[in-house]
Parts: structure tokens; C-alpha cells; sequence
């Protein structure tokens, strides 16, 4: 069996505006680099990127998890990471395939997020330039009145792009029912809103599966679906519209890509702000598991 000798260390990267979400604002994301040596001097690098308010392990348990480890460690470790630990699972298991640095398969388009607010109307023309064709606008930070105002108007900007809006679980029924009206009409009238994700909060799932086969306007589920076993557990209960796969926080890489072969499932693939080498690994999978061809949610790199 296969010997690793295991090093780690903590980074801290700060965005250049802090990242606003209805789960607050976010100015440094933290995570940790793995190092996995073989014998051979072939050496794998992994990352790790926890999100704990959105289902992951906190840091603290992340790091918690590396300083038990011994330097020598095998593959036997790696495969049997708890399921408490998905961004530990993820970093551990793609830091045994080293991949070449810097790693963009061409095949896959970008999605490009906007910042909050009225921002986005100024935001998008540079990334329009830059070659973006799909953006992605936080929805659910300011009143729902505002933002359906600075939708009309980024929607004159936007002719001939696909806009995806992101709740982030902050809507109420009735606030998503308006902004699923309000979607149908733009989309009559020629508008591409790809989805809206996660209206309501997970606890509200069977509310989120009538309003998806209620609306010509599709719904996508994220923070429903942080970890594999909430992704099981939705596919079961009868989602079929559309999954947001954020690879760093989710789990087994193995593991999500059996689930997405065996039921051919609709992901957009999403980063969590994570490095060049946790970014490198989740595209490949995304490459790879991208059955309906979204625009991958990496266009992040405007934020640090
Ligand atoms: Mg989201």
C-alpha cells in the first residue's frame, strides 16, 4: 500500500470588497493546503475550504483533523474521513491524483458573479467585455421592491446574457411567488433567467418543489444540497430541477460522482472562493459532470 508523508498549512486570502450574502458579509476566506509526498517524490496537492454556514466543518475542526494525523498516512485514512468532515473528505481525497497547475478544460463556460445591489448595473460591463455571458446576482440583501427595480434595469444592460439569481435562502413564499411571477414575464418578453437558487430555507423543501413545477421560471436548490447526504436525500424525495454542486464543501469526490452518473443529474458546478489548487480539482470534476452543460459558477477571480 501506497505511503504518504502528509504536511499541511493554513492560509488566509482577503476579498478586495467583502463578499455579501443574506447569510451576512464575508472579508477573508481561510482554508488550508495539503501535501501528500509519495516515495517516489510525486507529490499531490489538496485544499481544503469549509463554509460552515452553509453545512460544512468549521476551520477549527478542519485543522483540528490534520494535527491528529500522523506525517505517514494511506489511502485507508483518506477513504474512511467521516462524513462530519466534507471539506476534509474532498482536499484528502483529489490531493492522491496530482494534476497538472494550472488545469482550465476549454469546454467549460463561466458564470460570472455580480455583487449585490444596485453594484451590479456598473458591475457587469467590465466581465461582459472580459468575455462573460452568464452572471449571477444575489438576490434576497436588500428589499424585495429595490431589487426587482435594479432587475428591470439590469436586464435593459443585459440583451443577450443568461442571469441566474441567488437567494440564498432569504425569500418568504410569498416573496419567492413574486419573484417567480416577475421571472415568467421577463422570460416571456425574451429575458434568459436561467433559475433562481434556493428561495426559501432547506426546511422549506416540499414548498420549493411545488413552486418548481409551478413556474416556467426553473428553481435550483444550494444550500438544500451542502453535503452528499442532503443531495441523496432531495434527489429521493423527488427534486429533478436543478443542483448546485459545490465540489470543496460537498464531500467524496468518488462518492459525487457516481450520484451525479447514475442519475444524470442537472449540477451547475460552484466555487466557494477556494485557491488555484482546490479551483484546478473542482473543474475537473465539473468537466466531467456537467451533463447538461451550465456555466460553472468560477467566475470569482474579480474578487480577490
Ligand atoms: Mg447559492
Amino acid at each position: 500500500m501506497v505511503i504518504y508523508q502528509f504536511n499541511f498549512r493554513p492560509y488566509k486570502r482577503r476579498f478586495v470588497h467583502p463578499v455579501q450574502t443574506n447569510h451576512g458579509l464575508w472579508e477573508i476566506r481561510e482554508g488550508i493546503i495539503i501535501e501528500l509526498e509519495q516515495e517516489d517524490g510525486q507529490v499531490g496537492w489538496g485544499e481544503i475550504a469549509p463554509i460552515p454556514w452553509f453545512g460544512s466543518e468549521t476551520l477549527d475542526q478542519a485543522l483540528e483533523f490534520c494535527q491528529y494525523l500522523p506525517k505517514e498516512i494511506n489511502g485507508d485514512v483518506i477513504f474512511s474521513i467521516p462524513d462530519t468532515l466534507p471539506a476534509c473528505q474532498f482536499g484528502f481525497e483529489t490531493a492522491l491524483t496530482p494534476l497538472p497547475s494550472s488545469y482550465i478544460p476549454h469546454s467549460l463556460k463561466l458564470s460570472a458573479l455580480l455583487p449585490a445591489g444596485k453594484s451590479a448595473i456598473d458591475a457587469y460591463l467590465p466581465l461582459w467585455q472580459s468575455g462573460y455571458r452568464t452572471f449571477k446576482w444575489k438576490i434576497a440583501v436588500n428589499s424585495i421592491d429595490e431589487e426587482l427595480a435594479i432587475l428591470e434595469l439590469l436586464v435593459q444592460k443585459l440583451p443577450a446574457g443568461a442571469i441566474r439569481l441567488d437567494a440564498n435562502a432569504g425569500l418568504g413564499y410569498d416573496e419567492a411567488k413574486l419573484w417567480l411571477e416577475t421571472c415568467d414575464k421577463l422570460m416571456s418578453n425574451g429575458v434568459n433567467i436561467e433559475f433562481i437558487e434556493q428561495p426559501l430555507p432547506p426546511s422549506q423543501f416540499e414548498e420549493m418543489l411545488e413552486l418548481s413545477v409551478s413556474y416556467k421560471t426553473k428553481l435550483a436548490l444550494d444550500e438544500s444540497v451542502a453535503t452528499l447526504q442532503n443531495l441523496e436525500t432531495c434527489y429521493s424525495k423527488g427534486w429533478r430541477q436543478i443542483f448546485v454542486i459545490k465540489p470543496l464543501i460537498i464531500g467524496s469526490p468518488s462518492k459525487l460522482s457516481k450520484f451525479c452518473q447514475q442519475h444524470q443529474i442537472d449540477a451547475v458546478f460552484s466555487s466557494v472562493f477556494e485557491t488555484d489548487i482546490g479551483r484546478n480539482a473542482a473543474l475537473q470534476l465539473a468537466n466531467e459532470l456537467s451533463l447538461h452543460h451550465r456555466a460553472v459558477g468560477f467566475g470569482v477571480n474579480h474578487w480577490f
